[in-house]
């Protein structure tokens, strides 16, 4: 048996507020109760997170993800929206199935939907030199 809870959730064995749904995603409430309109978009297939989603997949839950943002600017009185992800327990990710919080925003809400970072460590010559990527060969 499947003990993952948005694969369960995705196979309808676990009910979730189905926000929206097509054939490989699905949008649906975040139960946290922390925020007005916190969503949640997963691809319905199981991948732990963007590290190990195939391009496909990636590209079809970012599409949802876009759907899902223009419906509630659009539609639903908000003007923005914040998306957050973690990936890896490192990241703080709790659910080990691959999700994009989706935060709707106002002008004037006062929410905080970004960290308040201690400051950088290092030189960032130094990190840019160790982190900076090679043009693939085409
Ligand atoms: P993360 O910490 O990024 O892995 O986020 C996991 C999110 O899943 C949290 O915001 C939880 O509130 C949410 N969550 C866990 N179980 C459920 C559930 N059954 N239905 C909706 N959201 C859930
Ligand atoms: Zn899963």
């Amino acid at each position: 048996m499947n003990d993952c809870i948005f694969c369960r959730i995705a196979s309808g064995e676990i009910p979730c507020m189905r926000v929206y749904e097509d054939e490989s995603t699905l949008a649906f409430m975040d139960i946290a109760k922390d925020v007005d309109g916190h969503i949640l978009v997963i691809p319905k297939a199981h991948f732990k997170n963007i590290l190990d989603c195939d391009e496909e997949t990636l590209s079809a839950v970012m599409k949802t993800v876009k759907r899902v943002s223009e419906h509630l600017t659009e539609d639903c009185g908000y003007d923005g929206v914040n998306l957050l992800n973690a990936s890896n327990e490192s990241a703080g990710q709790s659910v080990l199935h691959f999700h994009v919080h989706i935060i709707p925003r106002k002008h004037g809400d006062q929410l905080d939907a970004w960290p308040k970072f201690d400051g950088a460590k290092q030189d960032i010559q130094d990190v840019f030199a160790g982190i900076r990527m090679r043009q693939r060969d085409v």
